[in-house]
Formats: structure tokens, sequence, C-alpha cells
């Protein structure tokens, strides 16, 4: 009887229930005051309709409790409380004063009350209901049966016009407040669907890792919602020039471009203005994003506003779906990027902290903690048997000299240059971090023995040649796993101890550990 699967959408049905209630009460309520206030609408006893108005609301109550209890359709039991509710008050009013009276204008009130508490569609059923009510009322008044209160009512007599005047306002009532209410449910009902959609896509977004990963979870959700055949997210970097973060669709991927803003001149264009637009795309435009997308596709083009800097939402408007970008999915679109740019914004600041955290500041190299880590990692490796490992330990040469000479600042310029062709002569799959002060510790995979001695010698003689702020030497101890140890601190303390007796030689060589120490304090083995 009524929509109930519908009504569930909005308002939960034993709420609109318990607003019915307090409906019926306040009718009953206005039944009794109308009496006390309008002598023309005294067609009965004031005793007699307190205590039918009285009794039917209580009935009503212990009638839909116990229904409840009883597990039945609620749904059921609102759409038929509705109709006794209309013949309870069809016969306080017309019932006992005559279709004059002035409390059957009270009928119209509980329509447009049902209407909106419960639906547009019980609102028509109640109005038609009303009308077969009063109908039948003055058919059966013309058989004889006194059905109506005050003057008799035929179907020729002119007081029927009056009735017939009370038919048309109902139907109109229920057509118009029922027309605005189904108005209301769908803009509701949409509304809601919205939220949820956004809450889904929302959650998806904040499980994914990274600002790529978050992207093409932008995409793939909008797809899935809205059936986009393809979109891209672009990022504008620091300089000026957006980056694919990603793209769906289409050929192009992250690692395409980084694209200039004069090449992506449309999307620069939305981008600076800060508000999203729809376009009509023509590969005579020139944009060298857009030009992924087909001729003539209807691209909604939505800003991403992270930080000072910003990207941008392109997505291809579904061919099938009409001829208009409707601006209800512009909308959406906007809010669902405005979540997305918070979302990248907080993966990009993860990943800066991550990276500050292992990062040393100075030399941009790796800093302790990573070293460490990584090189657990390797001797974890080693010790369950896979391969050997190359430790080296390099020492700047009487730096404490160059510092007190040429400054402190000076001294860390050196410590950029030696780090920097440390780096730049590391072959793949090795590791270079800066140990602390002015030392650095080189991380070799697989290397060992004479492999590892001549990979220190070429990085020695690297620094040595290399021109830098200040001419510096270095001193490297090199050890290797397994024959030094297989541990991070074994091995470190290998290749110091190797380190040392490169600087009692003069500095300016390598020394290699020799030989694993038995003793449980590997600081002390031995060198060549
Ligand atoms: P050796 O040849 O025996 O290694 O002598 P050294 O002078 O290089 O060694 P020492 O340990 O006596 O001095 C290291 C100096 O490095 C002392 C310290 O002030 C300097 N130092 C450590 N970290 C930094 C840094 O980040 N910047 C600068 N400029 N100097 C640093
Ligand atoms: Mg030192
Ligand atoms: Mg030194």
């Amino acid at each position: 009887m009524l929509g109930s699967k519908r009504i569930h959408d909005l308002v939960p049905l034993n709420e609109r229930t318990r607003m019915m209630e307090g409906v019926r009460a306040g009718l009953a309520t206005l039944v009794i005051v109308a009496w006390l206030t309008v002598p023309a609408t005294r067609g009965t006893s004031f005793l007699t309709l307190a205590l039918a108005a009285g009794g039917y609301v209580a009935v009503i109550a212990i009638a839909q409790r116990a229904w409840i209890r009883q597990g039945l359709s609620l749904a059921l039991f609102f759409g038929v409380a509705v109709m006794l509710d209309a013949a309870a008050l069809a016969w306080a009013s017309y019932g006992t004063s005559g279709v004059d009276s002035p409390l059957r204008l009270i009928l119209i009130l509980q329509l447009i009350t049902v209407s909106l508490v419960g639906s547009f569609r019980l609102g028509l059923k109640l109005a038609l209901f009303q009308v077969w009510m009063l109908l039948g009322a003055v058919y059966l008044q013309e058989l004889g049966v006194r059905t109506l209160g005050g003057e008799r009512v035929s179907f020729g007599s002119p007081e029927f016009r009056t009735v017939g005047l009370e038919l048309a306002l109902t139907v109109l009532v229920a057509a118009v407040t029922t027309g605005f209410a189904a108005v209301n449910e769908r803009e509701l009902r949409r509304r809601r669907s919205d939220v949820e959609e956004l809450a889904a896509l929302t959650m998806r977004l904040d499980d994914a890792e990274g600002p790529l990963a978050i992207a093409g979870t932008l995409l793939a959700g909008i797809e899935e919602l809205h059936g986009t055949p393809r979109g891209i997210v672009v990022r504008r970097c620091e300089a000026g020039d957006y980056a694919v973060l990603a793209a769906r669709g289409m050929e192009l991927t992250a690692d395409h471009g980084p694209f200039t803003a004069e090449a992506a001149s449309l999307v620069e264009m939305v981008r600076s203005a800060g508000r999203a637009a729809l376009l009509v795309h023509r590969q005579a435009h020139g944009d060298a994003l857009l030009t992924h997308f087909p001729d003539g596709a209807r691209l909604a083009l939505v800003p991403l506003a992270i930080d000072d800097s910003a990207g941008v939402l392109i997505v291809e408007h579904p061919p099938e779906a009409g001829s208009r970008m409707q601006h209800r999915i512009l909308a959406l679109l906007s809010r669902y990027a405005a979540h997305a740019a918070i979302v990248i914004r907080n993966a990009e600041l993860l990943e800066r902290v991550r990276a500050l955290a292992t990062t040393d500041g100075l030399t941009g190299l790796p800093n302790r903690r990573h070293l460490d880590e990584a090189l657990d990692r390797a001797c974890a490796q080693v010790a369950r048997g896979h391969g050997s490992l190359g430790v080296l330990m390099i020492d700047v040469d009487h730096f404490k000299k160059l510092n007190d000479t040429h400054g402190h600042q000076v001294g860390d310029e050196v410590l950029k240059h030696v780090a920097k062709v440390l780096d730049s002569e590391l072959r793949a799959g090795d590791m270079v971090a800066r140990y602390g002060g002015e030392e650095f510790t080189v991380v070799m995979p697989g290397a060992q023995g004479v492999e590892a001695k001549g990979a220190a010698e070429r990085l020695r003689c690297a620094i040595e040649l290399a021109a830098g702020p200040v001419d510096v030497t270095v001193s490297v101890g090199v050890a290797w796993a397994p024959l030094h140890g297989t541990s991070r601190v074994d091995l470190v303390a290998s290749a110091d101890a190797a380190l040392y007796e490169a600087k009692q030689r003069g500095r300016n060589c390598t020394a290699l550990a020799k030989t694993i120490d038995p003793s449980p304090h590997p600081v002390d083995a031995q060198v060549n």
C-alpha cells in the first residue's frame, strides 16, 4: 500500500509512523477545539465527539503496538491507518454537521500531511478514498440512509454543487501537494545517492597508497559510477609543468610528459581559473593532454586544488548519456576532485616526511637510519646463504683541518661534492649513505674480495681526481660478508678497523679487513 522501500530510502518508516501518530492526535484535538469554538461544527454532542476522538486515537495507538509486536508490515498499517483517519474525520465533519461543515477542511489538511509524511502515491490514494467516501455518503443519503448531518443533499440538488466543489478542491490539493512532494522526494533520493557515492569513493581514495594510486582510483571510481570512458589526472609540478598522475582508457601513462603549461594550454586555463569547465574537444585546440581524447568528446575539466600548485581532473562524458554533461555530474566531479586533492596532498606530505626521515639533509644521501635498515636486510640475505656483501667505510682525510682552514661552509660543500662523486661512481644496485660527520658507507650486494677492494680503489681515485671546492682525499676500509661477519655490526666494525689501518698507513689509501675474528669483538679484526 505504501512504497515502503522508497520510504526506507529517506526517513525510516517507524519514524514516519511516529510522526503520523502525532498528526492523528493533533487532528483529534483540532476537531474538539472546533466544536468548542465554531457552533456550525456542533452536529453531535461534545461528549460523543470527545469520547469518539480520544477513543479512536487510543485504539489506533494500541492496534499499532500490537501490529508491531506481531512483526507485521508497518507500511501496510501506515496505509490502512490513514484511510481510517480519513473516515473518522469525515464522520466528525460532514458526518455530523453536513457537507457545509467548516470542519471538512480538516480532510484537506490530513491529505496534505499524509502526502508529505507518507508518500505522494499514498496521498493520491487518500484523495481518491476521500472522494469515494463523500460520493458514497451522498449516494446513501439519496437511498435514505442518514450518512450526512445537517441538510439533506442529493445529486440533483443545488447543495451538491458544494460537494462538487469540495471534490474538485480535494483532488486539486492532492495533485499539487503530491506533485511537489514527488519532486522533493526525487531530489532527496538523488542527493542521498550522490552522498553515498561520494562516501564510497572517498573510502577507496583513502585506502589507496601514494598519489599515483589515488589518481588511478579516482578515475576508476568515476568510471564505475558514471561510465566515463576516458580520463586523465594531472599534477602541476613546481616548475609549472604538468605530470600525468593517472590516465584511463588511453595510451597515456604516468611515464609520459611532463607537459609544459603552453602545450597543455586548456588544462592550464582551467587550473589557473580554479573553476570547472565543460567543453567539446577538438583536436584543433592543440592541447597536448586533451589530444588523447577523440575528436568531439564532451569533456569535464575540474581543478584539483592542491597547495599553491594544483592538478586537473579531465573526464569524458559517456557518449550514450545524452548530449549534455549534466551540471549535477559536474558538481559531483568537483566534490570528488576536492576530496582527491586532499588525499593526494596528504600522500605527498607522507612521502616527503618518509624521505626526510631516511635522507641526510646536507648531502641528500640516505642517512644512517636508512643505511642500518638496508644493511640489516642485505645481511639477512647473506645469512640465509644468498651470496656475499661488500661494505666500505670511507672517511675524508684531514677534514678537521679543512674546516679550520676554509671554514665550515666550504667543509659542507666538500661533503656534498664527495657525496656526489661517490653516488655517480656507484654500480646499479649498490648504495652509498652518510654514516655521520665526514664518513660515508658503501653497501655492495654480491661483492667480495678483490672485487670489493677494486671498487674501493675506484671510488678513492675518483675523489682524488674530481675537481671540488677544495682538493680532498679519502681513506677506505673494506670488509665483506660472509668472511668478516654476517651481521651489520660485525661488518661495519671490520670495515671500520680496516679504515683505521688505512689512516695509520698514511691516508689516501684502501685497507682490507683480512680475516674473520672469532672473538665476540670484531673491532679487533686483523687487517692488511
Ligand atoms: P682524519 O684524516 O684522521 O679522518 O682526520 P679528520 O680531521 O678528518 O678527522 P676528525 O675526526 O678529527 O675530524 C672530523 C671533522 O669533521 C670534525 C667535525 O667538525 C667535522 N664535521 C663533521 N660533520 C661535519 C659537517 O657536517 N660539516 C662540516 N663542515 N664539518 C663536519
Ligand atoms: Mg672521521
Ligand atoms: Mg676524517
